[in-house]
Protein backbone atom coordinates (compact mmCIF):
# COMPACT_ATOMS: atom_id res chain seq x y z
CA UNK A 1 0.00 0.00 0.00
CA UNK A 2 1.54 3.11 -1.19
CA UNK A 3 0.66 6.11 1.02
CA UNK A 4 1.74 10.23 -0.74
CA UNK A 5 1.39 13.08 1.60
CA UNK A 6 1.20 16.50 -0.88
CA UNK A 7 -0.07 19.86 -0.50
CA UNK A 8 -0.10 22.73 -2.62
CA UNK A 9 3.03 24.79 -1.13
CA UNK A 10 5.71 24.36 1.03
CA UNK A 11 5.87 24.75 4.94
CA UNK A 12 2.38 23.20 5.28
CA UNK A 13 3.25 20.51 7.44
CA UNK A 14 3.90 17.42 4.92
CA UNK A 15 7.00 16.30 6.19
CA UNK A 16 5.95 16.05 9.72
CA UNK A 17 2.91 13.94 8.82
CA UNK A 18 5.15 12.25 6.53
CA UNK A 19 7.64 11.51 9.33
CA UNK A 20 5.46 10.35 11.93
CA UNK A 21 3.16 8.42 10.18
CA UNK A 22 6.27 6.58 8.91
CA UNK A 23 7.57 6.06 12.35
CA UNK A 24 3.61 5.55 14.15
CA UNK A 25 3.00 2.62 11.06
CA UNK A 26 1.91 -0.70 11.56
CA UNK A 27 4.12 -2.26 9.65
CA UNK A 28 7.54 -1.64 8.85
CA UNK A 29 7.75 0.90 6.53
CA UNK A 30 9.61 2.70 3.41
CA UNK A 31 9.69 6.43 3.52
CA UNK A 32 10.22 7.76 0.02
CA UNK A 33 11.15 11.31 0.29
CA UNK A 34 10.16 12.56 -3.32
CA UNK A 35 10.83 16.27 -2.23
CA UNK A 36 13.64 15.73 -4.46
CA UNK A 37 14.50 19.31 -4.57
CA UNK A 38 14.99 20.09 -1.25
CA UNK A 39 14.60 16.87 0.68
CA UNK A 40 14.45 17.04 4.05
CA UNK A 41 13.15 13.75 6.42
CA UNK A 42 16.73 12.77 6.88
CA UNK A 43 16.70 15.42 9.85
CA UNK A 44 14.48 13.40 11.56
CA UNK A 45 15.52 9.78 10.42
CA UNK A 46 18.09 8.02 12.81
CA UNK A 47 19.00 5.41 10.42
CA UNK A 48 22.84 4.92 8.44
CA UNK A 49 23.79 5.47 4.86
CA UNK A 50 23.87 2.52 3.47
CA UNK A 51 23.20 2.96 -0.12
CA UNK A 52 24.04 6.23 -2.56
CA UNK A 53 23.78 5.63 -6.56
CA UNK A 54 23.68 8.73 -9.42
CA UNK A 55 20.73 8.63 -11.19
CA UNK A 56 20.39 9.84 -14.87
CA UNK A 57 18.07 10.29 -17.41
CA UNK A 58 18.14 9.34 -21.15
CA UNK A 59 18.68 11.89 -23.11
CA UNK A 60 19.36 12.04 -27.51
CA UNK A 61 22.87 12.78 -28.98
CA UNK A 62 23.04 12.93 -32.94
CA UNK A 63 25.35 10.20 -34.32
CA UNK A 64 27.74 12.81 -36.79
CA UNK A 65 26.92 12.42 -40.75
CA UNK A 66 23.94 9.88 -40.50
CA UNK A 67 21.24 12.79 -40.25
CA UNK A 68 18.63 13.01 -43.37
CA UNK A 69 17.35 16.37 -42.57
CA UNK A 70 13.93 14.98 -42.48
CA UNK A 71 12.61 17.02 -39.14
CA UNK A 72 10.73 14.33 -37.54
CA UNK A 73 12.55 14.48 -33.89
CA UNK A 74 11.55 17.97 -33.98
CA UNK A 75 7.93 17.20 -34.61
CA UNK A 76 7.46 14.43 -32.04
CA UNK A 77 9.16 16.27 -29.12
CA UNK A 78 6.05 17.59 -27.04
CA UNK A 79 8.32 19.51 -24.77
CA UNK A 80 10.51 21.59 -27.51
CA UNK A 81 13.67 19.70 -26.50
CA UNK A 82 14.72 19.42 -29.69
CA UNK A 83 14.55 22.29 -32.47
CA UNK A 84 14.89 22.14 -35.90
CA UNK A 85 16.37 25.20 -38.30
CA UNK A 86 18.04 24.04 -41.27
CA UNK A 87 19.97 20.88 -41.60
CA UNK A 88 19.94 19.14 -38.47
CA UNK A 89 18.44 19.16 -35.12
CA UNK A 90 19.79 21.16 -32.16
CA UNK A 91 19.05 19.34 -29.40
CA UNK A 92 18.41 20.72 -25.55
CA UNK A 93 19.07 18.25 -22.49
CA UNK A 94 17.90 20.68 -20.20
CA UNK A 95 14.19 20.49 -21.57
CA UNK A 96 14.07 16.82 -22.65
CA UNK A 97 12.18 14.44 -20.06
CA UNK A 98 14.01 11.34 -21.74
CA UNK A 99 10.78 9.76 -23.13
CA UNK A 100 12.88 8.83 -25.84
CA UNK A 101 10.30 9.50 -28.60
CA UNK A 102 12.80 11.47 -31.02
CA UNK A 103 15.20 8.27 -31.38
CA UNK A 104 12.49 6.12 -31.96
CA UNK A 105 11.25 7.61 -34.55
CA UNK A 106 14.72 8.86 -36.21
CA UNK A 107 14.37 6.32 -39.66
CA UNK A 108 18.40 6.73 -39.54
CA UNK A 109 19.47 6.04 -36.44
CA UNK A 110 21.17 9.36 -36.22
CA UNK A 111 19.83 9.66 -32.46
CA UNK A 112 22.01 7.44 -29.93
CA UNK A 113 21.15 7.86 -26.09
CA UNK A 114 23.45 8.71 -23.21
CA UNK A 115 22.83 8.97 -19.89
CA UNK A 116 22.80 12.35 -18.01
CA UNK A 117 23.27 12.20 -14.17
CA UNK A 118 20.38 14.41 -12.83
CA UNK A 119 20.92 13.94 -9.11
CA UNK A 120 21.46 10.50 -6.63
CA UNK A 121 19.74 8.21 -4.69
CA UNK A 122 20.54 7.79 -0.86
CA UNK A 123 18.84 4.62 1.28
CA UNK A 124 19.23 4.75 4.70
CA UNK A 125 18.24 1.74 7.21
CA UNK A 126 16.75 1.49 10.82
CA UNK A 127 14.76 -1.56 12.11
CA UNK A 128 11.49 -1.03 11.17
CA UNK A 129 11.85 1.68 8.49
CA UNK A 130 13.93 2.31 5.54
CA UNK A 131 14.40 6.47 4.18
CA UNK A 132 15.11 6.72 0.18
CA UNK A 133 15.65 9.93 -0.56
CA UNK A 134 16.43 11.83 -4.11
CA UNK A 135 18.49 14.64 -4.76
CA UNK A 136 18.31 16.79 -7.94
CA UNK A 137 21.12 17.89 -8.44
CA UNK A 138 22.01 21.69 -8.94
CA UNK A 139 21.12 23.61 -12.20
CA UNK A 140 18.44 20.19 -13.08
CA UNK A 141 14.80 21.56 -14.13
CA UNK A 142 13.49 18.04 -14.29
CA UNK A 143 12.31 16.33 -11.63
CA UNK A 144 9.90 13.01 -12.34
CA UNK A 145 12.38 11.12 -13.89
CA UNK A 146 14.18 11.22 -10.44
CA UNK A 147 10.84 10.85 -8.27
CA UNK A 148 10.29 7.86 -10.08
CA UNK A 149 13.72 6.18 -9.20
CA UNK A 150 13.18 6.84 -5.76
CA UNK A 151 9.91 5.14 -6.19
CA UNK A 152 11.30 2.12 -7.99
CA UNK A 153 13.89 1.32 -4.81
CA UNK A 154 10.67 0.98 -2.42
CA UNK A 155 10.37 -2.84 -1.76
CA UNK A 156 6.35 -3.60 -2.90
CA UNK A 157 5.76 -5.96 0.32
CA UNK A 158 6.25 -3.16 2.56
CA UNK A 159 3.86 -0.32 3.15
CA UNK A 160 5.10 2.95 1.62
CA UNK A 161 4.62 6.59 2.60
CA UNK A 162 5.69 8.99 -0.12
CA UNK A 163 6.60 12.68 1.13
CA UNK A 164 5.70 14.04 -2.26
CA UNK A 165 6.66 17.77 -3.65
CA UNK A 166 5.11 20.97 -3.05
CA UNK A 167 2.95 22.53 -5.36
CA UNK A 168 0.55 20.91 -8.03
CA UNK A 169 2.83 20.31 -11.21
CA UNK A 170 3.99 17.54 -13.13
CA UNK A 171 6.28 16.81 -9.81
CA UNK A 172 3.39 16.22 -8.26
CA UNK A 173 2.02 13.77 -10.82
CA UNK A 174 5.01 11.90 -10.85
CA UNK A 175 4.61 11.13 -6.77
CA UNK A 176 1.58 9.99 -6.48
CA UNK A 177 0.58 8.79 -9.79
CA UNK A 178 0.48 5.01 -8.69
CA UNK A 179 -0.44 5.50 -4.73
CA UNK A 180 -3.29 3.93 -3.18
CA UNK A 181 -4.50 7.34 -0.90
CA UNK A 182 -3.02 10.75 -1.26
CA UNK A 183 -3.29 12.76 2.47
CA UNK A 184 -3.40 16.32 1.06
CA UNK A 185 -2.06 18.76 4.25
CA UNK A 186 -4.01 22.16 4.69
CA UNK A 187 -3.66 25.04 6.89
CA UNK A 188 -7.17 26.68 7.80
CA UNK A 189 -6.54 30.12 6.53
CA UNK A 190 -7.43 31.94 3.12
CA UNK A 191 -4.12 31.05 1.43
CA UNK A 192 -3.84 27.16 3.05
CA UNK A 193 -7.69 26.87 1.04
CA UNK A 194 -6.26 28.53 -2.02
CA UNK A 195 -3.00 25.90 -2.41
CA UNK A 196 -5.24 23.27 -1.02
CA UNK A 197 -7.58 23.91 -4.32
CA UNK A 198 -5.10 23.42 -6.48
CA UNK A 199 -3.55 20.33 -5.52
CA UNK A 200 -7.05 18.79 -5.45
CA UNK A 201 -7.50 19.97 -9.07
CA UNK A 202 -4.44 17.78 -9.92
CA UNK A 203 -5.13 15.05 -7.94
CA UNK A 204 -8.84 14.81 -9.40
CA UNK A 205 -7.33 15.11 -12.84
CA UNK A 206 -5.55 11.78 -11.96
CA UNK A 207 -8.24 9.88 -10.44
CA UNK A 208 -6.11 8.92 -6.72
CA UNK A 209 -8.55 9.05 -4.18
CA UNK A 210 -7.48 11.43 -1.68
CA UNK A 211 -8.40 12.74 1.62
CA UNK A 212 -7.32 16.42 3.92
CA UNK A 213 -5.65 16.38 7.15
CA UNK A 214 -5.67 19.71 8.49
CA UNK A 215 -2.38 21.57 10.44
CA UNK A 216 -2.32 23.95 12.70
CA UNK A 217 -6.03 23.84 13.61
CA UNK A 218 -6.96 26.90 15.47
CA UNK A 219 -4.93 28.98 13.61
CA UNK A 220 -7.36 30.74 11.28
CA UNK A 221 -10.76 31.06 11.52
CA UNK A 222 -11.65 29.36 8.13
CA UNK A 223 -14.05 26.20 8.22
CA UNK A 224 -11.65 23.52 6.08
CA UNK A 225 -14.40 20.77 6.67
CA UNK A 226 -16.82 23.01 4.79
CA UNK A 227 -15.04 23.96 2.40
CA UNK A 228 -13.55 20.07 1.66
CA UNK A 229 -17.46 18.95 1.78
CA UNK A 230 -17.67 21.53 -1.06
CA UNK A 231 -15.22 19.92 -3.11
CA UNK A 232 -16.66 16.54 -2.02
CA UNK A 233 -13.31 15.52 0.15
CA UNK A 234 -13.59 14.23 3.57
CA UNK A 235 -11.14 15.54 6.52
CA UNK A 236 -9.30 12.65 8.17
CA UNK A 237 -7.95 14.32 11.38
CA UNK A 238 -6.63 17.57 12.14
CA UNK A 239 -3.49 18.66 13.86
CA UNK A 240 -3.80 21.24 16.37
CA UNK A 241 -1.46 24.59 16.04
CA UNK A 242 1.06 23.84 19.38
CA UNK A 243 4.15 25.34 20.81
CA UNK A 244 5.48 22.29 21.31
CA UNK A 245 4.79 20.69 17.95
CA UNK A 246 6.51 23.03 16.80
CA UNK A 247 9.77 22.76 19.09
CA UNK A 248 10.03 19.22 18.45
CA UNK A 249 10.59 20.27 14.79
CA UNK A 250 12.80 22.58 15.02
CA UNK A 251 15.38 20.06 16.89
CA UNK A 252 14.43 17.79 14.19
CA UNK A 253 12.56 15.37 16.89
CA UNK A 254 9.66 13.19 16.19
CA UNK A 255 6.48 14.91 17.01
CA UNK A 256 4.96 11.99 18.69
CA UNK A 257 7.58 11.50 20.56
CA UNK A 258 7.35 14.96 22.45
CA UNK A 259 3.98 15.37 22.76
CA UNK A 260 2.27 11.98 23.63
CA UNK A 261 -1.24 13.65 22.86
CA UNK A 262 -0.75 13.64 19.02
CA UNK A 263 -0.66 9.72 19.04
CA UNK A 264 -4.50 8.93 19.19
CA UNK A 265 -4.87 11.27 16.25
CA UNK A 266 -2.10 9.39 14.24
CA UNK A 267 -3.74 6.05 15.24
CA UNK A 268 -6.89 6.80 13.92
CA UNK A 269 -5.55 8.15 10.50
CA UNK A 270 -3.20 4.96 9.95
CA UNK A 271 -7.03 3.09 11.00
CA UNK A 272 -9.09 5.41 8.40
CA UNK A 273 -5.92 5.28 5.30
CA UNK A 274 -6.01 1.06 5.83
CA UNK A 275 -9.84 0.71 6.20
CA UNK A 276 -9.91 3.01 2.89
CA UNK A 277 -7.28 1.42 0.73
CA UNK A 278 -8.66 -2.25 1.83
CA UNK A 279 -11.81 -1.57 0.86
CA UNK A 280 -10.84 0.44 -2.32
CA UNK A 281 -8.42 -2.00 -3.62
CA UNK A 282 -11.81 -4.59 -3.17
CA UNK A 283 -13.69 -2.18 -4.97
CA UNK A 284 -11.07 -2.14 -7.96
CA UNK A 285 -10.56 -5.66 -7.91
CA UNK A 286 -14.45 -6.48 -8.13
CA UNK A 287 -14.48 -3.74 -10.98
CA UNK A 288 -11.62 -5.20 -12.48
CA UNK A 289 -13.26 -8.92 -12.99
CA UNK A 290 -16.40 -7.08 -14.24
CA UNK A 291 -14.73 -5.77 -16.98
CA UNK A 292 -13.03 -9.09 -18.03
S1 LIG B 1 13.72 11.99 -25.59
FE1 LIG B 1 11.60 12.74 -25.66
S2 LIG B 1 11.65 14.66 -24.48
FE2 LIG B 1 13.77 14.16 -24.98
S3 LIG B 1 14.18 15.26 -26.84
FE3 LIG B 1 13.52 13.21 -27.45
S4 LIG B 1 11.29 13.40 -27.78
FE4 LIG B 1 11.97 15.22 -26.64
S1 LIG C 1 14.60 12.23 -37.16
FE1 LIG C 1 16.74 11.60 -37.48
S2 LIG C 1 17.09 12.02 -39.64
FE2 LIG C 1 15.25 13.12 -39.10
S3 LIG C 1 15.98 15.19 -38.53
FE3 LIG C 1 15.89 13.99 -36.66
S4 LIG C 1 17.95 13.15 -36.44
FE4 LIG C 1 17.77 13.82 -38.54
Amino acid sequence: MRLAIASGKGGTGKTLLAVNLAWSAPRPVDLLDCDVEEPNCHLFFKGQVVRREPVTKPVPTLVPGRCTACGLCARICQFKAVAFFGKEPLLFADLCHGCGGCSWVCPVNALMERGEEIGEVEVREAPRQRLIQGRLRVGQAQSPPLIRAVKRRADPDRLAVVDGPPGADCSLGAAIADCDLVLLVAEPTNFGMYDLELALSTVHRLGVPCAVIVNRAGRGRLDVRAACARHGVEVLAEIPESEEIARAVARGRIALESVPSLQPIFAKIWSDVLSRTRDGRSERRVLHHADV
